[in-house]
């Protein structure tokens, strides 16, 4: 039997000596008021154990996490519709970058990039009847908590400073791939980005995922198919233009955020959550990738 509750010990002891925590993501200016000393450790085994680290239970924003979630309602909605208006290909770019959107006719790579999330959230503009609070409500039911909600502030301070975005969107209008008007579509996107959710939710949220689209309620969300199709989508683009390196360092499907959250799962097996605020230059949370690799190499656990 595996040890989790020691290897996650361990992981505790590694990171606390670590002295370069990466940098706090300041570009949204509300992300920056926050201790960079918070680390914290969730794993949820499918089995129904749980084991947990530090600040395990203080809620973050979860910024491009919330990427899985919407791509999740949307393809429960119009599931292989969706692959007309966007690609499954690792773009190997920034999360905000544009050019490739220009040079590929308004067809963002993937959905974890920032136009590809524009496009799956102007798709539930269009599907849902009360956008913002219908997402909400799915995302408190998959994890089974109604304590978790947006936070206005980050919403805003991102309003407010998000010029890459809009950009992105009305180039996205400019090549037909934007039905709702560019601002509703941001106000809904920058809502779903500050979401706020401990390593102990996220873990309960991406249960789904790990135990072929049935959430911890023993509801089927997704089917088998689309659980398959998300994890792969999360192993191929989940770490920005650093996907690569996740997969060669932890080897798991998983989705990162500039708030310093990732999840990484194995299917059929465990999720697991991890948040450390400092971020590397790719946009990663740099302790939190250092410990995902400790924990697949001391579990000796990974899809590979
Ligand atoms: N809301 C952020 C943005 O669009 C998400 C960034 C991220 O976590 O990758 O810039």
């Amino acid at each position: 039997m595996i040890d989790y509750h020691n290897i996650l010990e361990r992981i505790n002891q590694t990171v606390s000596k670590e002295k370069d925590k990466g940098k706090i993501a300041s570009y949204i200016p509300e992300l920056a008021n926050v201790d960079i000393n918070n680390f914290g450790v969730h794993l949820h085994l499918v089995s129904g154990k749980e084991y947990a680290i530090g600040n395990s239970e203080q809620k973050f924003s979860i910024q491009s996490i919330s990427k899985v979630f919407s791509l999740a309602l949307a393809m429960s909605h119009i599931d292989t519709a969706i692959w007309e208006r966007l690609d499954v290909e690792p773009s190997g770019n920034p999360f905000n970058h544009l050019s490739l959107l220009e040079l590929e006719n308004g067809i963002p790579r993937n959905p974890f990039i920032n136009s590809g999330a524009i496009v799956i959230a102007d798709i539930l503009v269009s599907k849902l009847k009360n956008p913002k609070s219908d997402f909400l409500d799915y995302v408190r039911e998959i994890t089974g908590d109604n304590s978790i909600d947006y936070n206005y502030k980050v919403a805003q301070s991102e309003k407010e400073t998000g010029y890459t975005n809009y950009a992105a969107a009305n180039l996205l209008k400019s090549f037909n791939n934007l039905n709702n008007d560019v601002d509703v579509v941001l106000d809904f996107y920058f809502h779903q980005c500050s979401l706020e959710m401990s390593c102990s939710q996220l873990t309960k949220a991406f249960y789904l995922f790990a135990n072929q689209g049935e959430c911890l309620a023993r509801k089927s969300r997704l089917t088998k198919s689309q659980a398959k199709r998300i994890n792969a989508i999360m192993l191929t683009c989940g770490f920005y233009d650093e996907a690569g390196e996740f997969a060669f360092e932890v080897g798991l499907p998983g989705k990162s955020g500039v708030g310093g959250g990732i999840v990484a799962l194995l299917p059929n097996e465990f999720v697991i959550s991890v948040w450390s605020p400092g971020l590397n230059e790719r946009g990663n949370s740099k302790l939190g990738m250092q410990a995902l690799e400790q924990f697949t190499t001391l579990a000796n656990q990974s899809i590979f």
